[in-house]
């Protein structure tokens, strides 16, 4: 019998602030991205862990860790959804 489990990467952009960076201090898009792991069995997603949040400046390219409530609230900001849990 085979079963065939993979863990790969997954990164998705969850919002686009138009917001001030930190780093160069110019307000350009601030790209909200949420990356992780997720598990796959037959071929079929099954969760995702590890997930961390990742404010990246397209004006500069710095990026930033964000917690969990801190891309929520840039993603609200933005007005698109929320991360998902
Ligand atoms: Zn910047």
């Amino acid at each position: 019998m085979f079963l065939f489990i993979g863990v790969f990467p997954r990164e998705r952009e969850i919002a686009v602030a138009h917001i001030r960076c930190d780093h160069c201090h110019a307000v350009a898009a601030q790209h909200i991205v949420e990356s992780g792991s997720r598990l796959w069995v037959f071929l079929v997603p099954l969760f995702t862990f590890g997930r961390r949040y990742v404010m990246l400046c397209e004006h500069c390219g710095w990026a930033t860790e964000l917690s969990r409530d801190a891309a929520r609230r840039a993603a609200e900001l933005a007005g698109r959804s929320r991360p998902s849990s």
